[in-house]
């Protein structure tokens, strides 16, 4: 079956927010795709948060009288009509230094431009009233900014739920410039739950199926921009090595997983380890991918697991003659719940500084129809010595300095970890 991963990322291409209709849509794509290839497809639902915003307002009130075009995060607490007048205080990198003598900030709004958990474990712990976060350049508007509602992340919900803002640059600048005092603000929420779904397939082994690869890639978008490079690319490069191993059977169980809702915190693979727990013990492996296919950029490799993995990746470089940037550590998407889990990761990717992901920039100039074919190709012969391997490149588990830096990466401490 002849299949082209351009021309599904050019009908992916479309705002596909994890638990919308426009996401089931994708993921109805991906299904139609896998049949065509001949192969069998079927969704895997689960239940993600999902904010309603029913209106707000963040007005300045004093020295001067102006409306600013703010963004609610999802899942906060509300601050119900008439509102709150709030003290206004910007706390730039929100140190103990940045916050010195200011130990109450139940009647402070603090503007900060950015919200770890850090940050906000000591705006949590000075009671603040409201956070704003200060979002792109000075000369960009809310969209070019990448504004747009988000939800609050679990680790911190767990401490508070603050009602907290995005603000863009520009407009930060002029309530530091022009010395805003007091803000008003108001924001009513509702919070509750929608479905979002996985897009599983799989291919038995020929001699080794108790064995199996996991293969992931997040096929949902956040709420602008066409999400091209992030992640349809990587959806059909995924597509395309299915192609590949349902013509070539493996000798390992290779399981397919496009995942939803991977831009609202890694939520398909978490749900997937969740509802497959019985399939944990025989997964030796996992590839990710996520952005590929621009035709600018290097071709990257993110390791998660021990030494010998990152080895393996370099001879397998040595090995066709390929420049690849390795990294080692964890990668910030789906293949890290499975790191998490022991189960050595590699993600595959290709990216380019001059563009952009999660903003209204990511369409599908950049991507290329040869590089993507390209990807696709290499992909696939490094998956090919891994899956039909005698051997594995390492066994499972994480060596203590990974362990150490997934801790890290799920904002948890250690002696929280099961
Ligand atoms: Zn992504």
């Amino acid at each position: 079956m002849s299949y082209s991963p351009y021309a599904l990322v050019e009908k992916m291409s479309f705002v596909r927010f994890g638990g919308t209709a426009e996401e089931l849509r994708a993921a109805q794509i991906l299904l139609a795709q896998i049949e065509e290839l001949g192969g069998k497809g079927e969704l895997m639902d689960f239940t993600i948060p999902q904010s309603t915003c029913k209106g707000f307002e963040f007005t300045v009130k004093a020295p001067f009288e102006r409306q600013v075009n703010v963004m609610p995060w999802g899942m906060c607490d509300s601050i119900p009509a008439p509102g709150k007048d709030l003290k206004f205080l910007y706390a730039e990198k929100c140190t103990e230094r940045d916050l010195l003598g200011k130990d109450d900030l139940s009647d402070t709004i603090v503007m900060v431009n950015a919200l770890n958990q850090d940050v906000y474990k000591l705006l949590v712990a000075r009671k603040a009233a409201a956070i704003a976060v200060i979002m792109g350049k000075y000369y960009h508007n809310n969209l070019e900014a990448g504004i747009y509602a988000r939800n609050m992340r679990p680790a911190m919900l767990k401490l508070a739920a603050i009602p907290t803002f995005y603000i863009s640059a520009h407009d930060a600048t002029e309530l530091v410039r022009d010395e805003a005092a007091l803000i008003h603000v108001q924001s009513e929420l509702v919070n509750g739950e929608t479905t979002s779904r996985d897009v599983l397939a799989v291919i038995e082994g020929t001699q080794m199926p108790e064995q199996s690869i996991v293969l992931t890639a997040h096929y949902d978008s956040v709420p602008i921009g066409t999400g091209s490079w992030d992640n349809a690319t990587g959806s059909a490069a995924l597509m395309g090595i299915y192609n590949h191993f349902l013509q070539n059977p493996p000798k390992r169980t290779m399981r397919f997983v496009w995942c939803g809702s991977e831009e609202q915190g890694l939520l398909g693979s978490h749900a997937y380890i969740a509802q497959k727990a019985d399939l944990l013990e025989s997964i030796q492996f996992c590839f990710n991918f996520d952005m590929c296919g621009t035709i600018l950029g290097p071709d990257m490799a993110f390791v998660t697991g021990p030494k010998e993995l990152q080895t393996f990746v370099e001879l397998y470089c040595r090995e066709v003659g390929r420049a690849m940037d390795i990294r080692t550590g964890v990668h910030s998407s789906d293949s890290a719940p499975f790191a998490d889990k022991g189960i050595p990761s590699i993600g595959l990717s290709r990216g380019t500084q001059s563009s952009e992901i999660h903003t209204c920039r990511d369409q599908i100039f950049p991507v290329g129809e040869k590089p993507l074919l390209k990807n696709v190709a290499d992909f696939t012969a490094m998956i090919d010595r891994v899956v039909n391997a005698a051997m594995l490149p390492c066994e499972k588990g994480m060596p203590d300095d990974m362990k150490k830096e997934l801790d890290k990466y799920f904002q948890r401490e250690p002696a929280e970890k099961k």
